[in-house]
């Protein structure tokens, strides 16, 4: 007779098989030089080391170029990297700024996180999901599940989500299909999810051509650390134990036509100088075998999991003064990407890092499994993946920014009629898609307004929905007209106009 035993022998065989079969060697093989990747550990060492004590005139001309929209060298990265003058740290963060002003004005993206499984047979150190952390609840949503989530944020009024999955044979590519298929398909009303994007595992190229075809947004996968030694300690066993199957994940995104890719570092891992450097060298990979950049760049910081005692014991925390140094030095590095920042940090932090660049943002999280649907406690932390720092409502956020002139874009235009990959990079380069999506940007707006704003929003929204007018009247006279019209559709109830 079969014993439970042998029905767990026989459930770790088959896992054991189906990781056996995940890497394609080839698949890595083919972007290496010379047999090595593109992070060089002792070269990104020399370079910090080099920038130290830098020239001032060298500095302010890293911010000019900066201010032009070209990418930096390492070199000049590293400069800034080692900058200790206070003065010239207010330049900079004021660069960042009128950087990210000119390549995408006043607008801030939003979007939901949206965990499905939490199943994973990787050990990451730092992760309350990791194989070996037996106090975690273990759940994989049903597609009737996902559906009911997509609901609940639906009816909240998100357009966007990032869809996250652990790495484990339950959550694999074709679950990953029918489950963006469940989420593209479910409609409330007015309400519809337009943006799945994807944090997961890497993938082979045959498996992202097949989820590009389904409609997957961005795909991300974040390097964690590109220090290699450090990669390898905190990676101890299981598929992501391959530095370069991870680091070349994005570069098979590229040959499988999912075009716009989203890298990122976890901050608390190794010294954040190296992985700034990392995040640029990667960024330069990019540019230079595919002629596009990573559509956004993340950077997490560690946060506190369910007995996950490796958070408590790293000597790499980092501190709020470098993490905002961080973000303004990304926004410089690499000026036409889009910066994420997540509610893993607090909502104070998030307030004053918006003005040095920042792009996109979540809100509402909930990041445990069906916690969207369910009776949900935020603190509990053996349901979910890390404790969230921000667990404000969208509506409260929309409100904030708007109070700060910020405007809340629900826009997914672009990405609808093509304009993603290099088409997107160069019309954010020559600050052309600034325009597209100001006028994107405030149809969107008012939906939300008119949908799920509550009345102080409403109000505070529409003020800077008339200034935005304004502006367009002013700069873009030609379309002004079918501007006013679409306006006028969307308040009698029409929907998803767009340019
Ligand atoms: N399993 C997929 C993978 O590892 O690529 C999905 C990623 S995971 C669910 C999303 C990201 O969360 C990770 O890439 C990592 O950067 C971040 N993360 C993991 N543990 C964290 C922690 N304790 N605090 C903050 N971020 C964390
Ligand atoms: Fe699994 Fe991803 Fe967590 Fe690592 S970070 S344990 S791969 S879910």
């Amino acid at each position: 007779m079969k014993t439970q035993n042998d029905d767990k022998q026989q459930r770790d065989l088959s896992v054991k098989k189906w990781m056996a079969n995940v890497i394609k060697p080839d698949e890595i093989t083919r972007y290496l030089k010379d047999g090595k990747d593109f992070i060089d550990d002792e070269k990104i060492e020399r370079q910090i080391a080099d920038g130290a004590k830098p020239d001032r005139q060298k500095i302010k001309d890293i911010i000019a170029k900066s201010l032009s929209i070209e990418r930096l060298e390492p070199q000049e990265t590293a400069a800034l990297l080692n900058l200790k003058d206070n003065d010239l740290w207010d330049e900079i963060f004021a660069a960042a700024g009128e950087i990210k002003k000119r390549v995408y004005d006043n607008r801030i993206v939003t979007f939901a996180p949206f965990y499905c499984s939490n199943y994973c047979v990787n050990n990451c150190a730092y992760c309350g999901f990791r194989k070996e952390n037996s106090t975690e609840t273990r759940r994989r949503l049903t597609l009737d599940e996902i559906r009911n989530e997509t609901k609940a944020l639906v009816s909240m009024g998100h357009k966007r989500l990032i869809v996250v999955y652990g790495e484990h044979p339950s959550s694999d590519a074709d679950y990953i299909a029918a489950s963006l298929k469940a989420i593209y398909e479910t409609k409330v009303g007015n309400g519809e999810i337009r943006r799945a994007n994807v944090n997961a595992a890497p993938m082979s190229i045959e498996q992202l051509k097949m989820l590009g075809e389904i409609g997957l947004g961005t795909y991300q996968v974040f390097q964690e650390t590109y220090h290699h030694e450090t990669y390898s300690r905190v990676h101890p066993s299981g598929i992501k134990a391959d530095y370069r199957w991870r680091l070349y994940a994005l570069h098979r995104s590229q040959d499988a036509g999912v075009d716009d890719v989203g890298m990122g570092a976890l901050f608390g891992l190794y010294d954040w100088r190296f992985e700034v450097m990392g995040l640029l060298y990667h960024a330069m990979a990019l540019e230079e075998r595919f002629g596009i950049g990573p559509h956004t760049i993340s950077f997490p910081r560690l946060e506190p999991a369910s007995d996950t005692p490796f958070i408590g014991q790293t000597k790499y925390k980092v501190s709020d003064d470098d993490f905002k140094k961080i973000i303004a030095i990304l926004r410089l590095s690499v000026p036409y990407t889009g910066l994420i920042i997540t509610a893993r940090e607090s909502a104070k932090i998030r307030k004053e890092v918006l003005p040095l660049g920042v792009t996109q943002t979540d809100a509402s999280s909930r990041i445990g499994i069906g916690s969207y649907s369910d009776d949900y406690n935020e603190q509990q932390p053996a349901r979910q993946q890390f404790v969230l720092g921000d667990t404000r409502t969208l509506d409260e956020m929309i409100k904030e920014f708007a109070k700060m002139g910020h405007i809340t874009s629900f826009c997914t235009a672009g990405y609808r009629c093509g304009r993603t990959g290099k088409c997107i990079m160069d019309l954010l380069k020559n600050g052309k898609e600034r325009w597209f999506c100001k006028l994107n940007a405030v149809l969107t707006f008012k939906e939300y307004l008119l949908d799920f704003a509550d009345e102080e929003t409403r109000k505070i929204g529409q003020e800077l929905i008339e200034k935005e007018i304004a502006e367009i009247k002013e700069e873009l006279p030609d379309v002004k007209d079918k501007f006013a019209e679409y306006l006028e559709r969307i308040e009698k109830g029409e929907r998803d106009l767009y340019f």
